[in-house]
């Protein structure tokens, strides 16, 4: 049983986060960081639960919960060495009687909403470098995966965060969002999720002047040029488009193929996705594990049906599997033009429409004809097209004849309807710290 809470207990968890703040706050760097890196050393030590738990909740398949859980993991130890390395700044003053001092403070109460299709990761990206800044969490999990936060908030409690530092409410989203996005006591917003909802909850901030940052929805190309390496692209690809069946932020939405090695990418991947084993995430060798919701099914659905009626021809899958679950076959189509429904809007499903184009330039205005600048991707041999294209490309994020592109160590977040700000590496602490000046006079 999962508590089903509302604004009441969001207000008790703020009330718990604010008390917690000063003596959190206090601590020294190396003594947050100490915190952190035990945190970190407990997810590994329960690896494996953390995984099953994982899968039986939200249904990927158990090697990539087991890579999620390291991969959460990492953000905690990451942000645990950063803790160390806040730093201020003297600057040269602009009078002789005067001295300029730049200091990093930690926010405050930090309001944090996150998704469900990377339950452990969305997580920790945002409460390890509050934490170690010295800030405190009230988060709301998706109601679709709470019991992998509240398994991370025990072996937090475990591993010796203070008690009211991270709270975790789970239960009626609207109710504990206005809390979150309203109560003038939480300083910072913070919000992984679809871009409806992030554009809906950033404008309710603005009522009490938050900080806030977005981690939103994508619509990736993933551009293959003809003078691509052809496995690399493929490889690429499954990486890229069916990692999580298909359900994560940065997956390729549109892949943009050149006339030239159009035919032999398209029965190169159908032949690959063809292969594939669907089935239960916890089941033996499983490729492709269930989609979250039966409406995730419809909209896969949907948007095949929508390329199919616009020309395009299905070389594997093109529908959800007749048994129990919310299965869709992995799904390759060819001939899909640039303007039908899954080039415009997140799939999130296993479906992989191939887009035929001529020339750069055309691949660059469909790549970039859009209001989502998450992640972008192209395979190319050539390096002079390789730094047009990742210049070019209008995105926060690009992988260049890679299809993976996620690391604790480097910026992570996107430009224009994407979002705001930026998580991981040595940027990630910039969102949870104040600069304040201190100008002194000197006589
Ligand atoms: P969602 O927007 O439906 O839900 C995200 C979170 O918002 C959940 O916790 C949900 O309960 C909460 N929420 C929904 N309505 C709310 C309201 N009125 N008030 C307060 N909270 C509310 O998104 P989702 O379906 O859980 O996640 C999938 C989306 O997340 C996709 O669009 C995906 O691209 C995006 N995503 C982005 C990133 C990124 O880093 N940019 C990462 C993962 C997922």
């Amino acid at each position: 049983m999962v508590p089903n809470l509302r604004d009441d207990a969001a207000t008790q968890a703020v009330d718990a986060a604010a008390n917690a703040l000063p003596a959190w706050r206090a601590r020294t760097g190396k003594e947050r960081a100490r915190a952190l890196r035990h945190w970190h050393e407990m997810m590994l030590a329960h690896a494996d639960d953390l995984a099953r738990l994982m899968t039986a909740e939200q249904g990927k398949p158990l090697a990539e919960a087991q890579g999620e859980v390291v991969y959460a993991a990492s953000f905690l130890e990451w942000f645990a060495e950063e803790a160390k390395r806040v730093r201020g700044e003297l600057l040269t003053p602009h009078l002789a009687d005067k001295r300029l001092a730049v200091l990093r403070q930690p926010v405050g109460v930090v309001g944090a909403v996150t998704p469900w299709n990377f339950p452990l990761a969305m997580i920790t990206r945002k409460v390890g470098p509050a934490l170690a800044a010295g800030c405190t969490v009230v988060l709301k999990p998706s109601e679709l995966t709470p019991l992998s936060a509240l398994a991370l908030a025990v072996l937090g409690e475990e591993a010796g965060i203070p008690a009211g530092v991270f709270n975790v409410v789970t239960g009626d989203a609207a109710a504990i969002g206005a809390v979150l996005t309203g109560d003038p006591r939480v300083a910072k917003f913070t919000f992984t999720g679809s871009t409806a909802v992030g554009k809906m909850l950033a404008a309710a901030c603005m009522g009490t002047v938050k900080r806030v940052s977005l981690e939103l929805g994508g619509n990736a190309p993933f551009i293959v040029f003809d003078d691509a390496d052809l496995d690399a692209a493929v490889e690429g690809a499954i990486a890229s488009k069916f990692r999580n069946t298909g359900q994560t932020c940065v997956c390729a939405n549109r892949l943009l193929v050149q006339s030239g090695i159009y035919d032999r990418f398209a029965h190169a991947l159908a032949d690959r996705v063809k292969a594939m084993v669907v089935g239960a995430g916890l089941e033996g060798r499983t490729d492709q594990g269930p989609l979250i919701d039966a409406r995730a099914v419809a909209k896969s659905r949907a948007h095949v049906d929508d390329a199919v009626a616009r020309g395009a021809e299905v070389l594997t899958g093109g529908s959800a599997l007749d048994r129990p679950g919310h299965f869709f076959a992995p799904t390759v189509l060819r001939d899909v033009r640039a303007d039908a429904l899954l080039c415009r809007e997140e799939t999130f499903g296993p479906v992989a429409g191939l887009v035929r184009f001529e020339t750069e330039a055309e691949a660059l205005g469909i790549a970039n004809g859009t209001r989502a600048g998450l992640a972008a991707y192209f395979f190319t041999s050539n390096a002079d097209r390789s730094v047009r294209m990742a210049e070019a490309l209008e995105y926060g994020m690009v992988g260049q004849n890679t299809g993976l592109i996620s690391t604790e160590v480097a910026p992570f977040g996107g430009i224009k309807d994407s979002g705001l700000g930026r998580e991981g590496s040595h940027l990630g602490m910039d969102d949870y710290l104040h600069h304040k000046l201190v100008c002194a006079h000197v006589r």
